[in-house]
């Protein structure tokens, strides 16, 4: 397992994942990572926090997910590239995987809300496709994770 490097479109904020526990990556088509986003799905990494340095300085949005869960957004104080979210619910962090420097390597194992997906997004069908998402933690640990 490699150490994973990304950061910011204007290059301010730099960060770096330590090999770690890693689940598959995930595509959700679900609306509100359209809205996130401003795009067709948003694609995460889950990693540990402790795994993820940050260097530069960065700002933190905070939103109500569907759940209830309190979720906080890190991005880039200059230009406001969103680079990772943490939750309260969850230990795990969501790396925004276009952010990474490989991010042109990167396949999502599964694709989740499927149902509100853009009727162009074409799911291949080597991949897991979902109504929903993973509900339990174990039921996340099944689908996705971890990588080796
Ligand atoms: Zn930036
Ligand atoms: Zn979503």
């Amino acid at each position: 397992m490699d150490t994973l490097q990304g950061g910011c479109t204007c290059g301010a904020v730099r960060y770096s994942v330590k090999p770690g526990f890693r689940f598959k990556l995930y595509a959700c088509h679900c609306t509100d990572c359209q809205t996130r986003t401003g795009s067709a799905f948003g694609l995460q990494l889950a990693v540990f926090p402790a795994d993820i340095s940050v260097s530069g300085d960065t700002s933190c949005g905070e939103y109500s997910a569907p759940s209830g869960a309190q979720v906080k957004v890190f991005g880039c104080s200059k230009c406001l590239t969103r680079l990772y979210t943490t939750n309260d619910r969850n230990p795990l962090a969501a790396i925004r995987a276009g952010t990474l420097d490989n991010s042109n390597e990167l396949v999502p194992f599964a694709h989740f809300w499927v149902g509100s997906k853009q009727p162009w997004v074409i799911i291949p069908e080597d991949a897991a496709a979902l109504e929903t998402q993973p509900r339990s933690p174990e039921d996340w640990v099944k689908l996705l994770g971890p990588q080796s």
